[in-house]
C-alpha cells in the first residue's frame, strides 16, 4: 500500500470513528454487563434444576457483548492513536509550512500556481509581499493589471509562448506599486499542456530582483560613463588582451576611425597583427610592456585598413581590463611630424641647388663608410670633382647659367654612379664622391666615363653650344687605420695634379703624396 493511502486510511480512522468505537464500547459494555446479569441467574436456575453443565445461549450472548465491548475500546484506543499520529502530522505540516514561508520570505521569492480548469490561482504570502500586495489579501489583481506598462507587451509575448508551448519561462520586468514604486521582478513559471495542447496547470515564482536590478543598472550606467569617456577621448585607444594573438578588447570611436574600420565591425571582430605594418614591431612593442610596465611614445609604423600605413607614436601600459590582463595603447599618428621631420632632416644635410649632400653630411655618411668597409675588409675609393674655369661661367654667363650648369653636372654624376655610393657637393663647383666596393682600376673608368660625359654635355648660352670640362683626383682607402681625411687628402692632391697638368683629366693618387701616376692621367 502506498504511503499516501496509508496516511489516507488514517486520517478516516481517526477522524470517523470517534461515535461508532464509543458507541460500540459503551455499548457493548452494558449490554455485557447485563447478559452478565442474564446469565447469572440462568446459571443459577440451572443450578438448581441440576443442570450446570456446558455452555447456554446466555454464555454466547454474554461473550459476544463481550467481545463487542473489547472491540469498540480496541477500535477507540486505534482511532486515538492515529489521532496523535495526525496531530503530529499536522504539526510537522505547519513547521514546514512556516519553513518555507521564512525561506520565500528571506530569498524574497513567492510561489504561485494556477488551475485552468478552475480558474483557481494560489499566491504564497511572499508572492503577495514581492508584488507589493497586502499579505492577508485575500483578492488578488489580475497579474497584467500589476505589470508595468512599457514591460507589459514583452512579459504578454513570453508567457504567450509557453501556453502555446507548454514548458518553463522567465521574465524579468516591472510592478508598479500603489504608491507609485516600482519594483523589479523576476517572473517564472512551468506550464502543464492538457492533451489538447491547451495549457491545464502552471505554477511558477515572483522574485523581487530590485537591489540586484538597480545594482546592474548602477554599474551599468558608470561602464556607460567610462566608455563614453574613452570614446571622447581625442587619442585613438586601443586595449589589447595578454594572450595568444593578443585579442582587441577595445578600440574607442578614434581608433576606429584612425584606422578606417567599419563602425559594424564589432571589437572582438578585429585582429591586432592587422595595425601593425611590421608584425614583430607589435611583440617588441607588447614585450617592453610586459617588462618594463610602461612604454612611452615609441614610434612605429601601422596598417589602417586598405594597408595605408602611417607613422605612429604608441604609449602602452599594462592594465586590469574587467579582470582581464591588457595593454592599454594610445596611439598618436605623427605621420605629419616625421614628414617634417624627414623634411628638416633633408633640408639640413642636403645641398638645395642639386640635391646631393651638402659638406657636413658627405663627411658624416663618408665616415660611416668607410668604418663598413674597414669591418667588411671591402676596399673603397674617393672621387674629388673639380669643374675648370668656372669662375668664367659665372663671368660669361651670369649666375644663373652657372648654377644651371651646377645642377646638370650633378644629375650627370648621379646618373653615372651607382645607387649605393655615396654623392655630394663639398663646395662652390666642387664634388666628392665615394665608390663603395671599389678597386682603383673601377673608380679610375668610372671617372673616366664621368669625364667624357661631361665634355659631350652642352649648354644652349648665348646662342651657342658650349661645353664644359671637370678635372677628377681619385684615391683609395690604403689601410684600415686611414681616416676619411687621409683620404680626401690625397684625392685633393689628385685634383691639384690634374688641374696643373691642364685639367680635363682624371688623377689616381697613390700613397705617395708627392707623385702621380702618370700612366693613368688621361685627357
Ligand atoms: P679652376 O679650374 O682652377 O677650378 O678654376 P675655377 O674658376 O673653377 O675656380 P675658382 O675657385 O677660381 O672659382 C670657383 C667659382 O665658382 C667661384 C664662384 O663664382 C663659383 N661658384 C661657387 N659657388 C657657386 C654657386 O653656387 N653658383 C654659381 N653660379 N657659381 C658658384
Ligand atoms: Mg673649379
Ligand atoms: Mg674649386
Amino acid at each position: 500500500m502506498s504511503h499516501s493511502k496509508v496516511d489516507n486510511l488514517t486520517t478516516k480512522i481517526a477522524k470517523n470513528n470517534k461515535s461508532f468505537s464509543l458507541l460500540l464500547a459503551v455499548g457493548g459494555l452494558f449490554a455485557a454487563f447485563f447478559s452478565g446479569g442474564v446469565r447469572a441467574e440462568t446459571i443459577e436456575i440451572l443450578y438448581e434444576q441440576g443442570d450446570a453443565g456446558g455452555f447456554v445461549t446466555s454464555d454466547w450472548i454474554w461473550i459476544l457483548f463481550f467481545l463487542l465491548a473489547a472491540f469498540g475500546v480496541v477500535l477507540w484506543l486505534v482511532r486515538s492513536h492515529f489521532l496523535q499520529l495526525l496531530a503530529n502530522k499536522e504539526e510537522d505540516l505547519d513547521r514546514a509550512h512556516m519553513r518555507l514561508h521564512e525561506a520565500q520570505r528571506i530569498a524574497r521569492i513567492g510561489s504561485w500556481t494556477r488551475n485552468f480548469e478552475t480558474g483557481e490561482t494560489f499566491w504564497s504570502n511572499e508572492a503577495k509581499v514581492v508584488l507589493g500586495l497586502d499579505e492577508a489579501a485575500v483578492e488578488i489583481p489580475h497579474y497584467e493589471s500589476l505589470i508595468h506598462p512599457d514591460d507589459l507587451d514583452r512579459v504578454t509575448e513570453v508567457v504567450a509562448s509557453a501556453y502555446f508551448q507548454g514548458g518553463s519561462y522567465q521574465c524579468d520586468h516591472r510592478v508598479v506599486g500603489k504608491d507609485g514604486f516600482e519594483k523589479h521582478i523576476r517572473l517564472a513559471g512551468q506550464v502543464v499542456l492538457g492533451e489538447a495542447s491547451s495549457p491545464v496547470h502552471e505554477t511558477g515564482t515572483v522574485q523581487d530582483i530590485t537591489d540586484r536590478k538597480l545594482a546592474e543598472m548602477a554599474l551599468q550606467r558608470s561602464e556607460e560613463r567610462m566608455r563614453s569617456i574613452l570614446n571622447a577621448a581625442p587619442y585613438p585607444i586601443l586595449i589589447l588582451e595578454l594572450a595568444e594573438e593578443y585579442p582587441v578588447l577595445y578600440a574607442n570611436a578614434s581608433a576606429y576611425n584612425l584606422f578606417g574600420l567599419n563602425e559594424a565591425i564589432v571589437c572582438e571582430e578585429l585582429k591586432s597583427k592587422e595595425f601593425w605594418s611590421v608584425p614583430e614591431d607589435r611583440m617588441t612593442f607588447i614585450d617592453t610592456v610586459q617588462n618594463d610596465e610602461h612604454v612611452f611614445e615609441t614610434e612605429m609604423v601601422m596598417k589602417s585598413q586598405g594597408n595605408r600605413t602611417f607613422w605612429a607614436s604608441l604609449t602602452g601600459s599594462q592594465l586590469e581590463f574587467g579582470g582581464i590582463r591588457s595593454v592599454f595603447i594610445s596611439v598618436m599618428d605623427i605621420t605629419q611630424r616625421k614628414r617634417i621631420q624627414q623634411e628638416l632632416e633633408r633640408l639640413a644635410t642636403t645641398d638645395s641647388l642639386t640635391g646631393l649632400y651638402n659638406r657636413r653630411s658627405f663627411f658624416e655618411f663618408a665616415n660611416k663608410e668607410l668604418r663598413r668597409a674597414v669591418r667588411y675588409k671591402q676596399p673603397m675609393a674617393l672621387l674629388m670633382l673639380d669643374l675648370d674655369h668656372f669662375k668664367a661661367v659665372n663671368d660669361s654667363y651670369g649666375h644663373q647659367a652657372g648654377d644651371n650648369v651646377l645642377r646638370r653636372f650633378a644629375e650627370i654624376l648621379k646618373q653615372n654612379l651607382r645607387e649605393e655610393d655615396l654623392m655630394g657637393r663639398i663646395g662652390g663647383e666642387e664634388f666628392c664622391a665615394i665608390l663603395v666596393s671599389s678597386e682603383e682600376q673601377g673608380a679610375y673608368l668610372v671617372a673616366e666615363r664621368i669625364r667624357k660625359r661631361w665634355m659631350e654635355e652642352t649648354f644652349d648660352l648665348e646662342e651657342r653650344p658650349v661645353a664644359f670640362t671637370v678635372s677628377i683626383g681619385i684615391s683609395i682607402m690604403l689601410n684600415e687605420r686611414e681616416s676619411i681625411e687621409d683620404v680626401m687628402e690625397r684625392a685633393d692632391i689628385g685634383l691639384y695634379s690634374a688641374k696643373r697638368s691642364g685639367r680635363n683629366c682624371v688623377i689616381v693618387q697613390g700613397a705617395d703624396a708627392g707623385t702621380h701616376n702618370q700612366a693613368e692621367q688621361f685627357r
